[in-house]
């Protein structure tokens, strides 16, 4: 039924009398509007979420004249920012999801299932590993271990210790982070001069850290790390930062995927990391798609700059269509389903998704190369890198470009194992 909601705002159809209204029973299926039981006609509501997409193609667009090089959006998405262009990114979309294993992880999900896929399990999370450790009994660890902000900042350098920084590199490090208490679940906030602290923002009830909160300190740990680094580490001030910020987000999840190890737990689970590997491969799978969607209605828009709300849709529910008949309706048995156009990204954050997507590979590569060595070292040494282009950054970093290999040959792995 959800998926059948999710329809309903890709195709702009729910009934506007019952958007945020409990007068009204919706039937989403065949959208059908009841009032005290008895059927009425509704009108639907307007293509608001077109409209948005394309007030923010035209602000974008009218400011194209003003760069004389990067002359339009995608180039200044893709050769601008990301530093990877938008033939490159496709390249590597389109090989990801033609390989062969997309088809032998579907065959297991079935399995595990028991029953065909649907459409929605496009969204399976039947791979996350669970561990024997329950949340209560992980809130009391941390509690007791943080009752304060500032026990947590004291207790930087001994995390660091544990993974495998030096005693000067953990002390040069955690001198120069300070841990605050936060309204919000956390946050990781770099400083742009030498002479200032990154700050750590973490939640603590007045009970302590809960496993949660901690959780969460830990991954922007990780952001706090890499942004000492990439400010004190570099050559010269104007490599300052990491190329984009799926690099970022790598080193927080090296910190965070860890977080148990440093409570002195143990995930004894023999299956975790293929798992794992299968977890994320699905996840590649796809946000790629839900990625070339994006990238191909801004081609459109480029096209047809004068289009209406209305033509926009048309073409958005049309590129989806392409997308998931291309590379999913043959895995899945079912044609036509424009499902990747319902990310709310796509409307107010401009060629965006293909973030997610590129950072599920960049952070695979570098979890992997990091499994036979010591965190601490190998992140001194790419971090010392700064803002370089990305692939440079990644040959650098791990030896080779930013690429889909290191994960299909986890998954052939995983494949073997997992039943
Ligand atoms: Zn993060």
């Amino acid at each position: 039924m959800i998926y059948a909601v999710m329809r309903r705002i890709i195709s702009q159809e729910i009934p506007k009398v019952v958007v945020n209204s409990d007068k009204y029973q919706w039937n989403p299926l065949n959208n059908k509007v009841f009032e005290n039981g008895k059927e009425i006609t509704a009108e639907a509501e307007p293509d608001t979420r077109y409209i948005k997409y394309l007030n923010v193609f035209k602000a974008l667009y009218n400011s194209d004249k003003y760069y004389p090089e990067l002359n339009t959006y995608i180039k200044r998405s893709f050769e601008g920012e990301r530093e990877v262009s938008y033939d490159d990114v496709e390249k590597t979309f389109n090989e990801f999801l033609s390989s062969p294993q997309v088809k032998e992880v579907a065959e297991l999900i079935k399995k595990r299932l028991g029953r065909n896929l649907e459409p929605f399990d496009i969204w399976y999370t039947g791979f996350k590993s669970r561990i024997n450790t329950n949340e209560e009994e992980l809130d009391k660890i941390t509690k007791e271990k943080y009752p304060t902000p500032e026990a947590f900042e004291r207790d930087i350098k001994n995390i660091l210790l544990k993974l495998g920084f030096s005693d000067s590199d953990a002390q040069y490090i955690s001198e120069k982070i300070q841990v605050d208490p936060a309204r919000g679940s956390g946050h990781a906030f770099g400083s742009a001069m030498r002479k200032f602290k990154s700050h750590l923002r973490t939640r603590i009830g007045k009970d302590g850290m809960n496993y949660k909160g901690y959780n969460i300190a830990v991954h922007e740990l990780g952001h706090n790390v890499e942004q000492t680094l990439t400010l004190y580490k570099i050559d010269h001030y104007s490599l300052f930062g990491v190329p984009n910020t799926a690099f970022t987000e790598a080193m927080a999840f090296l910190f965070q995927s860890r977080d148990l190890e440093l409570l002195g737990i143990k995930n004894d689970d023999p299956q975790a990391k293929y798992l794992s590997a299968l977890d994320n491969f699905w996840n590649t799978y796809e946000i790629m798609g839900v990625s070339l969607v994006d990238m191909k209605v801004w081609k459109w828009l480029y096209k047809n700059p004068d289009a209406t709300p209305k033509e926009l849709k048309a073409a958005v529910i049309a590129s989806a269509n392409e997308v998931w008949n291309k590379y999913y309706a043959d895995i899945f048995g079912v044609k036509d389903q424009p499902i990747f156009a319902i990310y709310s990204h796509m409307i107010d954050n401009a060629l965006y998704l293909p973030n997610y997507a590129l950072g599920y590979l960049i952070e695979f590569q570098i979890e992997d190369y990091m499994k036979d060595k010591v965190i601490g070292p190998e992140m001194m040494r790419m971090c010392a890198s700064g803002n370089i282009i990305p692939q440079q950054w990644m040959k650098n970093a791990v030896g080779s470009e930013i690429s889909i290999k290191p994960m299909l040959k986890a998954v052939d792995e995983a494949l073997i194992q997992v039943k």
